[in-house]
């Protein structure tokens, strides 16, 4: 069984023991329990503290694709335009999902070593006249962070009906304000900065968002509408996850005890440490500016001369986990996850001596 010593995937992180200790209870049906519902609603209002919303949150099973794919499915009807705005692979896949659901896409792309460009997006956006803008907060592939605030200012101001956010791998670990950045659609999964298994999807939804919902009335096992009232009239549309929910309230008050602000600031000083050691490497950051690089993950470009392949090889033979990267970066770039339960100093400090070795410094 692989266990990395010094884990640094960029998700799935490492899940601390007191997370893991709520999966070995035998709980009741939670299709019945009073005892759940009463978790459900407990752990709804945590992530509203950890999003920063009044918005219904769904917490369905999965992990971060269903999420993706709900909030799709649930709001868009053939022929609806999509404005993705992409700077990454998640950013261009999920024009290419919300194309599959039948809807009109037009893609505002941006070089994968960059972020959004605001005036780009507000030209589109008063041109196409969108009903949803589609984009990703952190670019897990690359390292980035994207201006989710400018553009949810830009989205408001013009009227257009949803604002859709992947924040899959940027929520707890930077900040993500879904209220006042005016989301529609907050896209989390469990696996990454809350630290829990890749079990859970969680979608913070707006009012006005579940009005659509209504009106769009999409039926599926990832539809999000039997969500709006299954905490009220005790019907879940399938038996919900009682293990992945007690480990995720565990999860949620690890962060609120720490406090959100200092576990945001954690994630800050941790990744300003390891992006200041890789360099003192003589490796490359991956994003073209610093200033673009998130909190979260850094990525690195692999250095030609040892290829990704013996890089992995080398720095596993040193009890290192790291990412490679996916899609265009395949082979070239490679990712340190200081993510949650990673966004820790000694880890990046025996990341980065290990990389050192590796590297031959
Ligand atoms: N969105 C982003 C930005 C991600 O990084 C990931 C996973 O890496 C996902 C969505 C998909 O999440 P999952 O792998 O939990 O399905």
């Amino acid at each position: 069984m692989i266990s990395y010593r010094v884990p640094m995937v960029p998700g799935p992180t490492w899940v601390p023991p007191e997370v893991r200790a709520a999966y070995q209870v035998d709980y009741g049906s939670s299709d019945l329990e009073e005892e759940f519902f009463d978790l459900y609603g407990r752990v709804e209002a945590q992530l509203g503290q950890i999003l920063r919303t009044r918005s219904r949150i769904a917490i369905m099973t999965g992990e971060g694709m269903v999420a993706l794919w709900a909030g799709l499915k649930s709001c868009l009807r053939p022929g609806d335009r999509v404005l993705a705005i992409a700077t990454g692979l998640f950013g261009y896949g999920i024009g290419d999902m919300a194309r599959s659901v039948g809807a009109r896409v037009e893609v505002v792309g941006f070089d994968y070593d960059s972020v959004v460009d605001p005036a780009v997006v507000e030209e589109a956006i008063v041109r196409f006249r969108p009903k949803m803008v589609t984009m990703v907060h952190c670019e897990t592939p690359s390292g980035t962070l994207n201006p989710v605030d400018e553009v949810g200012e830009l989205v408001a101001r013009h009227g257009v009906p949803l604002f859709y956010v992947d924040a899959v791998s940027s929520a707890v670990g930077s900040e993500l304000r879904t209220d006042d950045w005016k989301i529609d659609l907050c896209l989390v999964g469990s696996q990454k900065c809350l630290s829990c298994p890749s079990d859970l999807a969680i979608l913070a939804v707006s009012d006005r968002a579940w009005k659509t919902i209504a009106e769009v009335d999409y039926s599926g096992y990832d539809a999000l509408l039997p969500f709006r009232k299954a905490l009220e009239e005790r019907y879940f549309p399938y038996t919900p996850h009682w293990h992945g929910i007690a480990a995720l309230e565990v999860a949620c008050r690890m962060v609120l005890e720490e406090g959100l602000d200092a576990t945001i600031a954690r994630h800050a000083r941790v990744a300003e440490a390891c992006r200041k050691g890789v360099r003192s490497l003589g490796l490359e950051l991956y994003p073209r500016r610093e200033e673009y690089c998130s909190p979260t993950v850094t990525a690195v470009r692999v250095p030609e001369r040892i290829g990704w392949k013996e890089l992995d090889r080398r720095l596993r033979e040193r009890g290192v986990g790291v990412g490679g990267s996916y899609g265009p970066l395949a082979g070239k770039v490679f990712r340190l996850g200081h993510m949650g339960s990673q966004a820790r100093d000694e880890l990046v400090a025996q990341t980065l001596e290990a990389l050192r070795e590796a590297v031959g410094r």
